[in-house]
């Protein structure tokens, strides 16, 4: 006999509680098949609707149902990480709870890891269908500039839906940073890992709660989390500009030795654009170096990923 844990982060989605919980139990069957009993952990994030109560009703009437209930928001990477540590299955999956992970995939995730020896089996999606157009514009970009300047794997199109054998999620565990991208630590941590594909499924019910700006902070962390590119490019810029500036430096002494300077003193207009072209690469810099700091800064001070207020 084997347990498997459900992980599901909810942040105001009373709607689809109970939804989720039914989709999911279509695979009651293939469960018993396999001698498999489930632990669902609903992950309230501090939601501001009656997805709480939700949470408790399915609770009475089903035992296997869990609730850890956040004392505010504290964003979908701590609830991921707080399911995570409540977990006690031999295989843990997360799910979005608004059926934007089909459950229906399952069965198959379960094979992989049990019967073809995976230790992870993540999914993604290949098509971005009912997105905006821009978003999808920019997530490609942001997928495209990750992959070329950090070392962990990070897909494109990569949901966090994915199920994980208890060693796995050990390893997931270990890694107790503060600014979490969990995108890049699932891959990161290595093991062996298969990916199932599917087509781009539209949210049930409710709003999604990732806004453009939201969505931009989240694609800086994660820069930041998984790469120290844009450090040492300051320095390349740096000497790039001394270089410039070196050769600028030759050829005025080498023109003023032969012809000497034709136009006199008029050049106050090419030297204004070069002290604001120098200065705003100064303070990009700064502000690079800035994003950084602040991240150690939140680092060091290991506060934690989340507050418990209520456990079932
Ligand atoms: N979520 C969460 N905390 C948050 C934001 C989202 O737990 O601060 C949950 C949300 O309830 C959902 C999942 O994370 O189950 C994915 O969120 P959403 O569907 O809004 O994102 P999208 O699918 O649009 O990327
Ligand atoms: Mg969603």
């Amino acid at each position: 006999m084997k347990l498997l844990s459900v992980v599901v982060p909810c942040y105001n989605e009373q709607e689809n509680i109970a939804d989720f919980y039914n989709e999911l139990l279509k695979n009651e069957p293939f469960l018993k098949e396999k001698d498999i009993e489930l632990e669902i952990i609903y992950i309230d994030d501090g939601s501001s609707d009656n997805t709480q109560e939700e949470i408790v009703r399915l609770h009475e009437k089903d035992a296997r149902v869990h609730l850890v209930g956040f004392s505010k928001n504290f964003g979908k990477e701590s609830a991921m990480y707080a399911g995570l540590q409540k977990s006690k299955g031999d295989y843990v999956v997360i799910m979005d709870c608004d059926l934007q992970d089909p459950p229906s995939l399952l069965p198959e995730m379960i094979k992989a890891v049990m019967d073809e020896g995976y230790d992870s089996v993540a999914t993604r999606r290949v098509s971005r269908k009912g997105e905006p157009p821009i978003r999808s514009f920019f997530a490609r970009m942001f997928y495209k500039l990750i992959n070329k300047i950090s070392n962990a794997e990070i897909v494109d199109g990569a949901r966090d839906y994915r199920l994980m054998t208890r060693k796995f999620v050990d390893a997931v565990l270990s890694m107790e940073e503060y600014n979490r991208f969990s995108k890049g630590i699932f891959g990161w941590v290595g093991f062996k890992n298969k990916w199932i594909e599917f087509e781009n499924i539209e949210r049930r019910k409710g709003e999604t709660k990732w806004s453009f700006w939201k969505l931009f902070v989240y694609a800086i962390d994660g820069i930041t989390a998984f790469s120290t590119t844009p450090l040492a490019m300051a320095s390349v810029f740096g000497m790039l500009c001394c270089l410039v500036a070196f050769c600028f430096i030759i050829f005025i002494i080498v023109r003023q030795l032969t012809v000497g300077d034709p136009h006199g003193e008029v050049g106050w207009a090419s030297m204004a654009s070069i002290i604001l072209f120098v200065g705003g690469l100064q303070l990009f810099f700064v502000g690079v170096v800035g994003q950084y700091l602040s991240k150690t800064y939140l680092e060091v001070k290991k506060r934690p990923l989340y507050i418990v207020k209520e456990e079932l």
